[in-house]
């Protein structure tokens, strides 16, 4: 790059852009990390430094950086057509095959259709909106309302902000959608009932039931809720409670999506997380890992029971009256076909896995060494190191006092980049990541954090 160009990055970095999750005067006054190039598991910044990316891009660059494969099916794609649309009459290629390998890839869950769009917020509204339209055709119409989690994260559109289980992220875009309820998740490390994950599973399921009975089971629509909670904090709920969510579910007829915008293919360890529960969605929703962030992309896989209702007769009720221009696109398709590809051939889940408990037993230290880590916890490769201001009564630090930012910028000065998210620090590296990455990870993050105690 030349050094004008890098001049101009530099004095133009935050004044133009407004960046999510953050208020503009800060990004402004600190304004963000430039990445311009990356490769495996590694990302280098405009000043040529080169840190391991513990974060993934933003949990889903799953294949690593600038893999070849994916280059070129992208490339290939392009010299043929980059773009046809796939409302009513016209389709491409890419999308028909990408809609195929879906539905094999989570034959398990019985999947038969999807729905293509280009984000995990897009997906999911698709999700909640096929969940009515669902219950429109099989002559329940009454059928509207969504129960979630609190601490859930589902994305930035009106139905997925509804379903959000965090004031934080709702309460200046209210009001939003009538009928949406959240029931409290099921954190082993901090809740008010029970420190025993079984009994704690139990409860929260029974919770459900009760939510679900008083909302009166023919007016519920959809029970939404990531397999393990992901910008909540790396939530990871007891193993049986995903069952018995499922059981209820069943009980009254309720469907259940799972939001595997994070979870899906491959980073709790599974290829898809509600299956590393042993448990069977009726909906899925798609994104992020789907394509690995090459080119936006995302997808809703539905069942067969649901999919069937729209296959009875032509009736104005199942047109499917949702899409998006992005539905389809042929470059997002060729992809997200060749990370798939990789996905399945290197068994990134099961890497995932492996490297994921060599993450967390290498963190683990850090609650007995450090005076603000109170938990570290995790499932496959996403783990969250849990920062409080007093371990016996876990009370969550303070996000104000920008300690999580501290610590990020010293792992970063130690070579990696992992993401402070109120009070937790969050991994999520990319799915190929090595022993030796992993170990250049806990060692960042452990140099981050003697140094933060020297401050204290
Ligand atoms: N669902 C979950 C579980 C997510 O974590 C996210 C994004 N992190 C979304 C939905 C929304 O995805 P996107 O940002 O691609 O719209």
């Amino acid at each position: 790059m030349t050094e004008f160009k890098s001049n101009f990055l530099r004095e133009h970095n935050g004044r133009h852009q407004f960046h999510p999750m953050i208020h503009p005067l800060l990004s402004q006054a600190n304004p963000p990390q430039i990445i311009v190039s990356g490769d495996g598991c590694y990302v280098t910044d405009l000043d040529g430094k080169r840190y391991v990316d513990g974060f993934g891009g933003l949990w889903n660059v799953n294949v690593g950086h600038n893999r070849r494969e994916v280059k070129e099916a992208i490339i290939a794609q392009l010299d043929k057509i980059a773009y046809y649309s796939s409302f009513a009459g016209t389709t491409t290629a890419p999308s028909i095959e990408l809609s195929a390998k879906l539905c094999a890839m989570a034959a398990e869950e019985d999947a038969d259709k999807v729905l293509f769009s280009a984000n995990g917020s897009d997906a999911v509204e698709t999700a909640l909106k096929f969940a009515r339209q669902y219950w429109h055709l099989v002559g329940e119409p009454g059928r509207f309302k969504f129960i979630s989690l609190k601490n859930g994260y589902h994305g930035v559109h009106f139905g997925g902000l509804s379903v959000n289980g965090s004031s934080y992220y709702r309460s200046s875009y209210e009001p939003l959608l009538p009928g949406c309820t959240q029931i409290d998740t099921p954190w082993t490390y901090r809740n008010p009932y029970t420190e025993d994950p079984e009994k704690l599973a139990d409860m929260i399921a029974t919770l459900l039931d009760r939510e679900i009975y008083h909302q009166g089971p023919n007016t519920v629509a959809a029970f939404i809720a990531e397999p393990v909670q992901g910008a909540g904090g790396v939530i990871v709920p007891p193993a049986s409670f995903w069952p018995k969510v499922r059981e209820v579910c069943d009980k009254y007829g309720v469907l259940l999506i799972s939001d595997e915008v994070v979870t899906g293919f491959g980073r709790s360890g599974a290829m898809f997380g509600a299956r590393g529960w042993g448990v069977k969605p009726d909906i899925m929703c798609l994104a992020k890992g789907i394509s690995a962030g090459y080119v936006p992309m995302g997808a809703t896989v539905f069942n067969k029971r649901v999919a069937s209702a729209w296959y009875k007769e032509v009736n104005p009720t199942g047109f499917i009256m949702h899409g998006y221009t992005a539905t389809g696109h042929a470059l997002g398709c060729a992809a997200a076909l060749a990370a798939l590809d990789i996905v399945e051939r290197e068994d990134l889940p099961g890497n995932a896995a492996k490297q994921g408990k060599t993450l967390l037993e290498g963190l683990k230290p850090l609650e007995a060494s450090s005076s603000i880590v109170g938990e570290v916890r995790g499932k496959g490769l996403m783990v969250g190191i849990d920062l409080v201001s007093d371990k016996a009564k876990r009370t969550p630090l303070d996000p104000a006092n920008g300690i999580a930012e501290r610590v990020a910028y010293y792992a970063r000065e130690e070579g990696a980049i992992v993401r402070p998210a109120g009070s937790t620090i969050i991994l999520s590296p990319p799915l190929v990541i090595n022993e030796e990455e992993v170990a250049k990870l806990v060692n960042a993050l452990r140099v981050a954090f003697v140094r933060n105690e020297k401050d204290l």
